[in-house]
């Protein structure tokens, strides 16, 4: 298991790249020392912006998973930050005379590239740079995109430090006169950003160990060194339009992040959101310290000391950022304590099994018989059937039966990380452990759910099944508003209508028009994707048909039905071409399929997410002709070693593999199953394995050493398909995520 890395390193240094961007807008040193405040604000505090980029880059880019999602997300929350900040800059801009022959190219440009006040560029850079990148590596992968970043900033570079040396090009000094009628600077989303947003996406993925510390940081100093050259020389030949960017600066920032990240220390959500705020609100602040110094007459001493002003500023703004910061925490904190009491009253009925898994993780400590989840194998299994839907399905993993037996709250969390927002599961309880334990999106229960516990659906905003006609009416009846999702029967012949009968049209009429219950999607389960065979590919075929005509004849009547979907596991991995909205996947999710044989066939696309363990209570010696356990079925023959282990039926192992049918794994050695298994304990035989003791883990599925034990295997033996034996595994269990 890997430890957490903390990026502690890098929320510290926003707070100092906060106060050197309010360094560059006060200039500290200028009232005493003026190459000492080109050094400062020119060139050091240079290091900022691109620092804040980067930190942008390594947690939004890069990875595949959710990258989409976590990109929209970010671009939403930026939107709103930008439009709040401009409203907020909005007064100020006009009294400080922005808006002054302001027309409508000039109104583009600010708010793409510049920002309506002087810092507010920052929100238009990344606006426009993150889905930039984005499209730049999808299309061309990370090598083509950083050429294109590095080109880019490149052609930035001509018109920002380096403009001198294009002014009195003919054809090339046009061009850049036309670039800065659309943006005024090359420092902006298109030039700037991407190069640092990669550069924060590759170092963020990269592994620090065993490199040497203090080449990093003689690396870093050169670096800085050459810049701080290169600035001055640009200076001294007054090549520069603008100093934002230089040739080293991508270079400094290449050896100062790994620098950070290895400061280490404990990340602090409190400092992330003050130098956010502080950034934000420090021009404000100028405005003030400029305001009162005029209206109380000190301005020789606020003003025009730059130690001063920048010393007043920087108090002010950090005042200031501290107060937002606080009042939008005991906001949030009031909103928490509502929905804590919530939970109370929910308690006091009696309904509360809140948190019990999550209680049961943190305990979990693989005493006794435990699960152990392999999340990376799970985000593999993800991105593989993911890479098989149709376009614009989604999947809907069915949590059912606790996950098949994995864990449903511990998998459905995993899950939402990996950004995904709908679930299947078979009854309303287990709907509603789902949503007590904060899991979001949409719930489709696919079974039956009693009339008394309608309530509860509305409550826990559960989408039901509608099983026939008859069963909808009822939930009209119950009256408060249920979303649904209805079945239909295309040859299953377990629930839903079944799709021939004339008289199903009509009733889906009538359905789409009652007005308590709000249809969400129809449905239909194909019930013999799993073989091949030359019946099996028919009947699916002309389930499919069947299905498609309902929906047909639904769009003729001028019914738009939301959401339509009929895939689950054998399906998307048999006929992925066929459409819908959801792919509702089970066990094909947890990297495992029905029978060995198909297992087999799929391994190197799926990871088996579930290994069980269980630990040998004690090691017993027989002699010759002594017999072991309930019915003294085990018998040795000749002298004999057997291990108890801490499991038994009643956690889920099938009885069926007692007698040596089944076997287990210690020290990456096979044991065979001795005897009948118990409820709580099994007798293995490891006469051939040395040096077993207490303790000693053994495994039931999963890999020890060079062996490896499938949930197929276990099934074979048993008689039955790997969803029963998953299934079963029992409630005692301890249940864990690891990370490999
Ligand atoms: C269980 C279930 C699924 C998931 O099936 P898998 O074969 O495990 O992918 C999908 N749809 C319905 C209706 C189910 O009952």
């Amino acid at each position: 298991m890997r430890v957490k890395q903390g990026y502690g390193g890098l929320d510290r240094f926003r707070l100092i790249a906060a106060v050197l961007v309010i360094a560059i807008h006060t200039s500290p040193l200028l009232s005493f020392w003026e190459a000492g405040d080109f050094f400062l604000t020119r060139v050091l505090a240079r290091v900022a912006v691109p620092f804040f980029l980067m930190v942008t880059g390594q947690f939004l880019l890069g990875r595949q998973v959710e990258e989409k999602k976590r990109i929209s997300k970010f671009l939403r929350e930026n939107l709103l930050l930008y439009g709040i900040a401009m409203l907020l800059y909005l007064p100020i801009g006009i009294y400080a005379g922005h808006y002054r022959e302001l027309t409508v190219g000039k109104l583009l440009r600010m708010l793409v590239f510049d920002g309506s006040f002087y810092h507010l560029w920052y929100f238009p850079a990344c606006l426009l740079g993150v889905p930039l990148v984005y499209m730049l590596e999808q299309r061309l992968g990370r090598k083509g995109a950083g050429i294109t970043s590095a080109v880019l900033y490149g052609i930035g570079l001509l018109g920002d430090s380096y403009y001198g040396l294009i002014v009195n090009v003919p054809v090339l000094s046009e061009l850049y006169e036309w670039f800065f009628q659309v943006c005024s600077y090359t420092r902006n989303g298109l030039f700037l950003a991407p190069l640092f947003l990669l550069l924060g996406a590759c170092l963020g993925e990269r592994r620090n160990e065993g490199r040497d510390r203090r080449i990093g940081y003689l690396a870093l100093a050169v670096s800085l060194l050459l810049m701080t050259l290169e600035a001055f020389l640009l200076r001294y030949w007054k090549l520069p339009r603008h100093d934002s960017m230089y040739l080293f600066l991508p270079a400094v920032m290449w050896f100062l992040y790994p620098v950070l990240l290895e400061w280490g220390g404990s990340p602090s959500r409190g400092v992330r959101k003050l130098a956010a705020w502080m950034y934000l609100l420090h021009p404000a602040m100028i405005v003030v310290v400029r305001g009162a110094a005029k209206a109380t007459n000190t301005s020789a001493f606020l003003i025009d000391n730059s130690m001063i002003h920048f010393a007043v500023v920087t108090a002010l703004s950090a005042a200031a950022a501290w107060a937002v910061s606080m009042s939008l925490t005991t906001g949030r904190q009031f909103c928490r304590n509502r929905c804590r009491e919530e939970n109370t009253v929910s308690f006091l009925q009696g309904s509360c099994r809140r948190n019990g898994q999550e209680n049961q993780n943190r305990k979990a400590v693989r005493t006794r018989a435990w699960i152990e989840l392999d999340r990376a194998a799970l985000r593999r299994n993800v991105e593989f059937l993911t890479s098989r839907l149709t376009e614009g399905c989604e999947l809907m993993p069915a949590v059912k039966a606790e996950a098949y037996g994995h864990g449903a709250v511990l998998i459905a969390r995993e899950l939402s990380r990996l950004g995904i927002q709908a679930f299947c599961v078979a009854s309303a309880e287990e709907g509603i452990t789902l949503r007590k334990n904060g899991i979001k999106g949409e719930i489709l229960i696919l079974g039956y759910t009693h009339p008394r516990l309608f309530p509860s659906l509305a409550r826990w905003d559960l989408t039901q099944t509608v099983v026939d006609y008859s069963y909808a009416r009822l939930l009209e009846r119950y009256g408060k508003g249920i979303s649904v999702q209805i079945g239909v029967d295309t040859g299953m012949h377990r629930l839903g209508e079944r799709s021939e009968h004339s008289k199903l049209i009509g009733q889906m009429f009538q359905m789409f028009r009652m007005g308590r219950i709000s249809v969400k999607g129809i449905f239909t389960h194909l019930c013999a994707a799993d073989t091949m065979g030359e019946q099996e590919q028919a009947f699916t075929k002309k389930q499919v048909e069947r299905f498609y005509q309902v929906l047909e004849v639904l769009q003729e009547q001028g019914i738009r039905c939301p959401k339509f979907h009929m895939q689950s596991s054998y399906g998307i991995l048999h006929y992925p071409e066929l459409g819908g909205d959801y792919a509702r996947i089970g066990i094909a999710l947890y990297g495992v399929l029905s029978t060995k044989k198909d297992t087999e066939q799929w391994k190197k696309f799926l990871s088996p997410v579930l290994s069980l363990k269980a630990r040998v209570a004690t090691v017993k010696e027989l002699g010759a002709g002594e017999a072991a356990g309930y019915g003294l079925q085990f018998v040795a023959g000749n002298p004999a070693k057997l291990a108890v282990l801490t499991i038994g039926y009643a956690d889920g192992v099938p009885r069926s593999l007692g007698k040596g049918v089944g076997s287990v794994l210690i020290r990456g050695k096979r044991a065979p199953i001795a005897g009948l298994i118990c409820m709580d304990q099994t007798l293995v035989d490891v006469t051939g394995i040395a040096g077993v003791r207490a303790g000693d883990e053994a495994v039931l599925i999963g890999r020890s050493g060079e062996e490896e034990i499938f949930a197929g295997d276990l099934a074979e033996q048993a008689g039955t398909i790997t969803n029963e034996i998953l299934s079963r595994l029992g409630a005692r269990l301890e249940r864990i995520v690891v990370e490999r």
